[in-house]
């Protein structure tokens, strides 16, 4: 066993998601993701003084609808503090946030790896706002500071230390991701920056309880990244732990180039943030009703749908995540579900199907041309065996796109893709094949008995698939044995 399997890794988050606002955290300004550098900016934004901060009413909908959605208890009265520190991107030189009181405290998400469920508790969500961008990597001699972001809201999401891999921290980013845009409050685009989180990591050897001291790689932008820091970090303290050192509480970077984690300058990490009550904001507070309103808006929610897939409609786990990857899928599926009983032969018309031809042509759901009754209808074609799936997949389906109108069956008819068991339209086929192949007929009646999938083949393309199986098998056997 190496040194290595002997030890656990334990993994706590801070995430951060910005929020989809159509303004800022504290002022009216526009949080449209790209705008030309420094054009997002009032006077509140740039913090001048004797601007007031006026709380963005969303803001605070979002951070409850979210919390509401993990079973976090939702703090009625809740606190926005300021933490100060000096830096570049900051231009008020601190941070509004939420230290003692923020919106929400427990709660937690389920997550699933490998088939196994682990439900990952969280700490609190807090409430705050997001600092403006630095550039280094424009001008060889200047930073370029863009503040744009400055003053977006953000939801801080803080887990419990309960993650114990690179693939449960990727199945819970990506399962938090997924909530976020089913309730519409943000995109979770990690390229864009709209999810990001610092992954906190320990090592503790295996049946110890007591955790070891963590370090805090900061700012983690993509999953990879966030399994590659892991990855690094686990082997890294248990080096020094096994070389007779210690790990010490670091505050750290990771370099996407090179794999590596680097302790940030001491000056960037040793913060006094000196926390204290934003005078400029009364404290929050949220009534029952006002919650219990949220509460009854909130969508249907992923780990929900993904229960009542596999069970109610009976489907597989891999084609229930898959369908309940985004809300629209997910709705379109429960539609359709409820106008054919074949519900796995609607699965796979969505998955297989209509999804590769939205992407191919760049469509969304939404607009997608035909509706679910006649998809019910085409559904049903193959199951009664009119139509073969692999016809109606490739020829048909093209053709409803067009015709949204027309009945599936018609269509069909019109292009003359409906199977047939006619015994004359089979015959004819068939002797024409079987006398063409007067060899293959011998070595099957010598006893090649697989010669038969030959002929099936044959028949198939001669009829343009348009041969029913069953009676096509049925009438070669008889044709080939006398
Ligand atoms: P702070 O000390 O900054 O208040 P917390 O102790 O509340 O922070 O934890 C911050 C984050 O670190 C949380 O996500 C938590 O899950 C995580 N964390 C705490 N202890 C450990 C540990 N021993 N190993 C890994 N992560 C940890
Ligand atoms: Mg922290």
């Amino acid at each position: 066993m190496s040194i290595y399997d002997q030890y656990e890794t334990v993994i706590g988050l801070e995430i951060h998601l910005q929020l989809s606002t159509q303004s800022k955290a504290f002022c009216g300004d526009d949080v449209t993701f790209g705008g030309e550098p420094n054009t997002h900016v009032s006077a509140i934004s740039l913090g001048h003084p004797g601007t007031l901060p006026k709380l963005n009413k969303k803001q605070v909908e979002y951070a409850v609808r979210l919390g509401l959605a993990l079973d976090s208890k939702i703090n009625l009265r809740n606190c926005f503090d300021r933490k100060n520190y000096f830096y570049l991107d900051l231009p008020k030189g601190y941070q509004i946030t939420q230290d003692k009181y923020p919106v929400t405290v427990g709660g937690g998400l389920e997550i699933r790896v490998d088939g196994e469920k682990k439900y990952i508790r969280l700490h609190h969500i807090h409430m705050e706002e997001d600092a403006g961008k630095s550039i280094h990597d424009v001008d060889p001699a200047h930073s370029l500071i863009d503040l744009n972001r400055a003053g977006t809201p953000l939801l801080e999401i803080v887990t419990e230390p309960d993650l114990r891999s690179g693939e449960e921290v990727d199945a819970f980013m990506t399962a938090m991701r997924q909530l976020a845009r089913y309730l519409d409050i943000s995109d979770g685009n990690m390229q864009e920056g709209s999810m990001r989180c610092d992954v906190n990591v320990s090592v503790m050897k295996k049946g110890e309880t007591k955790y070891g001291e963590r370090c805090e790689v900061k700012n983690v932008n993509s999953m990879k990244f966030a399994r590659q820091a892991i990855a690094y970090e686990t082997k890294r303290q248990i080096d020094l732990i096994e070389s007779g050192g210690e790990v010490t509480r670091t505050t750290l970077n990771f370099n996407p180039v090179t794999g590596v984690t680097t302790p940030m300058r001491d000056k960037e990490s040793a913060h006094d943030y000196r926390y204290f009550p934003d005078p400029d904001l009364p404290p929050v507070v949220l009534t029952e009703k006002e919650v219990t309103a949220i509460k009854a808006a909130l969508p249907p929610l992923p780990n929900e749908l993904f229960q009542k897939f596999t069970t109610e409609f009976a489907l597989p786990e891999y084609d229930a995540a898959l369908l309940t990857t985004e809300k629209d899928t997910a709705l379109f599926f429960i539609d359709l579900a409820g106008k054919t009983p074949h519900f796995k032969a609607a699965a796979n018309l969505i998955i297989n199907r209509i999804s590769p031809y939205l992407s191919e042509k760049n469509i969304a759901l939404k607009d997608f041309s035909v509706p679910t009754n006649q998809l019910a209808d085409f559904i049903q074609l193959i199951a009664d065996g009119k139509v073969t799936a692999s016809i109606a997949y490739q020829r048909l389906f093209p053709e409803l796109v067009k015709n949204p109108g027309k009945s599936p069956l018609d269509l069909a008819t019109s292009l003359n893709l409906i199977q047939s068991d006619d015994e004359d339209f089979l015959e004819k086929i068939i002797e024409d094949i079987l006398a063409k192949n007067p060899d293959k007929v011998k070595a099957y009646q010598n006893g090649k008995k697989g010669l038969i999938g030959f002929f099936m083949g044959q028949v198939m393309r001669e009829s343009k698939g348009k041969a029913e199986p069953k009676a096509t098998n049925a009438l070669i056997l008889k044709k080939l044995i006398c």
